[in-house]
């Protein structure tokens, strides 16, 4: 690379490093809003926030960098498409022509409709208002529809939507896979339904010191790795989980002493995000080369965590001797079969955040196909509510009895979420194709569990996925780690086996 070359590309980290370090700055103020900060403090720190997004975004718009990208890309820096540098500029342009192809005025607009139309959502859905949303639906998907104009797309509108949370996606290439996924789903549910067997779900419901939930849950995320010297644990109302950039990173969960799940794998499915962040290279921070990939990958490493590793039977085998010495009151008289059924449990239910692993991923298919047919204009918005009970209860056999728990139930139509559902279902196709393949290179991940060892799978995604930041994008990546494109296979061999052992089909 020329001595020019190289000048230029410094020049440009140090705009990307500097408006890294300040997204930092944000994410402190953001998780202190959201685990410990005293009502009053809420219109300062909106506005401390407001003033932090402000200077990053300027930073990222600067006409500086959009003239230094094209210096170098006119000096072939694409040329050794694998390089970092290559990856980091050819990340870098895509990030800065998204933050300049939007005008300041949508912006403002959108961000204004949204917070009104997050308020209205809350009233229409308690009082089970479709009608009183729907003006703010339209004002919504309307604005958004503007964006996608605004960005450019191939194809259908929807497509630049679905691009902004998963890079290189398009409706055309993940629709096929979800149909087929959605069809086995509703076969899957139906021969577990015609079992009749049930588990004693009242196990888990018992009682459950939070302190000793606590003791348990950072144990268990331990052992998996996530690393306690550059990360913490915190309570909060929605939990989440959000790095600060090399050596911190910060999980939340929420405790309920009479349920014994919701914490427990949630501690472990946001341990899943937290060790992704954790394995981001620190000597990239600042570059796309040290962020993660996708929202999809992401999640791809929270379920895998969560279902693939901690609702597994060998997991269990291991840590269910310790769950009984800690809750003994709850668990001294329940085996392990009865225990590992309990957590399992595979019922149709009509609030997608309250669904099972088996059903969960109909619930986001359901949504993916209506959000894509009415923002590509090919399903009025008035008839949400009408297809949403039709295709629920086609495909979970129960039909909603109000749109609170049908089409009104999610804040993120009315949030401007509109792409960000299918993420959640390409996160669990991700986790359970990369997890096949890591069985199949490393060997006996499930022999390894029953150990309490779990550090081969981890050091395996470490490797493959973690320190390459966004060097490859999602679909390269599985290509690349894998050898197959993204598939509905691997999700559905997963569940056929689990679920069958455990129904008896
Ligand atoms: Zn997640």
């Amino acid at each position: 690379m020329s001595e020019k070359q190289q000048k230029l590309l410094k020049e440009l980290y140090e705009y990307n490093r500097e408006a890294t370090v300040l997204s930092s700055c944000g994410a402190v103020l953001n998780w202190d809003e959201r685990t410990y900060m005293p009502r009053g403090g809420a219109e300062n720190r909106a506005n401390m926030i407001s003033l932090i997004s402000g200077m990053v975004h300027e930073k990222q718009t600067s006409p500086r960098i959009g003239e230094i990208i094209n210096e170098l890309l006119i000096g072939g820096i694409d040329a050794e498409e694998d390089s970092v540098d290559a990856a980091n500029v050819r990340e870098l342009k895509r990030d800065y022509e998204l933050s300049i192809k939007i005008p300041k005025s949508l912006i403002e607009e959108l961000s204004k409709t949204i917070t009104l139309a997050q308020g209205r959502w809350q009233e229409a859905r308690a009082k089970s208002d479709f009608p009183a949303f729907l003006p703010w639906l339209e004002k919504v998907v309307k604005l958004k529809q503007q964006v996608a104009e605004a960005l450019g797309y191939e194809g259908k509108p929807y497509n630049a939507m679905l691009d902004i949370y998963e890079p290189g996606a398009t409706t055309d290439e993940i629709i096929e896979t979800f149909e087929r996924l959605r069809d086995e789903l509703v076969g899957l549910l139906e021969k577990i339904k015609s079992t009749g067997k049930e588990p004693d779900t009242s196990i888990i419901t018992r009682d459950f010191p939070v302190e000793l939930q606590k003791k348990f849950g950072v144990k268990a995320s331990q052992a998996i790795g996530f690393n306690y010297d550059g990360g913490r644990l915190d309570e909060t109302a929605h939990p989440f989980c959000i790095g600060f950039g090399p050596g911190d990173t910060r999980i939340t969960t929420r405790y309920n002493k009479n349920h014994f799940p919701g914490a427990f794998f949630g501690i472990l499915h946001e341990s899943g995000h937290g060790i992704y962040n954790q394995g981001l290279l620190a000597e990239h921070y600042g570059t796309p080369c040290g962020e993660s990939i996708s929202l999809g990958i992401h999640e791809s490493q929270s379920r895998m965590w969560e279902n693939m590793v901690g609702r597994s039977k060998p997991f269990w085998k291991y840590f269910f001797p310790k769950a009984q010495k800690t809750f003994p009151d709850a668990l001294c008289n329940v085996s392990l079969d009865q225990f590992y059924f309990a957590i399992n449990d595979v019922r149709p239910s009509l609030i997608r955040i309250e669904s099972d692993e088996a059903t969960y991923n109909l619930h986001i298919l359901l949504r993916f196909e209506i959000e894509s047919a009415f923002f590509n204009g090919d399903l009025n918005l008035k008839d949400v509510p009408f297809i949403w009970n039709e295709n629920f209860e086609k495909y979970f056999g129960i039909k909603p009895p109000d749109d609170a728990r049908g089409c009104l139930q999610d804040v993120h139509w009315s949030a401007g979420f509109i792409g960000y559902f299918p993420t959640y279902t390409l996160g669990n196709l991700y986790a359970a194709q990369f997890f096949a393949h890591a069985d199949k290179e490393v060997g006996g991940l499930h022999a390894q569990f029953e150990m309490g060892d779990f550090k081969p799978l981890f050091d395996w995604l470490r490797k493959n996925i973690h320190i390459h930041g966004r060097r490859y994008r999602a679909q390269e990546l599985v290509k690349k780690v894998t050898g197959q494109p993204l598939s509905h296979k691997p999700l559905i061999d997963y569940m056929t086996k689990k679920f069958g052992e455990l129904y008896g089909f």
